[in-house]
């Protein structure tokens, strides 16, 4: 298969018929020639780093980076559209998904909400279904 240095996928909300996307997850490999800050910090972290996941477009406050060690099986979930396999690579890659309902749904259709200890923590709440989530990477 093709192992790109760079993907940007739109997962879809799997809720009913939601038209919405439930988020971007972009994967770079390490040394492309666009890094920015948070890339910049985390290969300076994790020397070992093989690239980067990036989540956007879901909720505010979590849009993130993480690193990625294992970068071929996360480009090929990735490219799958496959949230439970990046949640098996990393449990707080997908947010958007709940492994019980084993789908992603949109900020919509969950229903969370943020607290905050000074700043942002944590979200917690359900998914549409009711099962408990918590996101917390911060
Ligand atoms: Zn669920
Ligand atoms: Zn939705």
């Amino acid at each position: 298969m093709d192992d790109p240095a760079r993907l940007r996928i739109a997962f879809p909300c799997q809720h009913e018929s939601c038209p919405h996307t439930a988020a971007i997850v972009e994967v770079s490999r390490r040394g492309q020639l666009y890094v920015d800050d948070d890339q910049d910090i985390i290969f300076r972290v994790f020397p070992d780093a093989q690239g980067t996941i990036r989540i956007t477009g879901f909720l505010p406050y979590t849009n993130f980076s993480s690193q990625v060690t294992d970068f071929t099986a996360t480009i090929q979930a990735a490219s799958a559209i496959d949230a439970a396999a990046l949640h098996a690579i990393d449990q707080s890659w997908v947010p958007f998904y709940c492994p019980r309902c084993d789908r992603s749904f949109c900020a919509e259709h969950w229903q969370l909400t943020p607290r905050f200890n000074w700043a942002f923590d944590h979200y917690s709440g359900t998914c549409p279904i009711g099962h408990p989530h918590v996101i917390n990477h911060c």
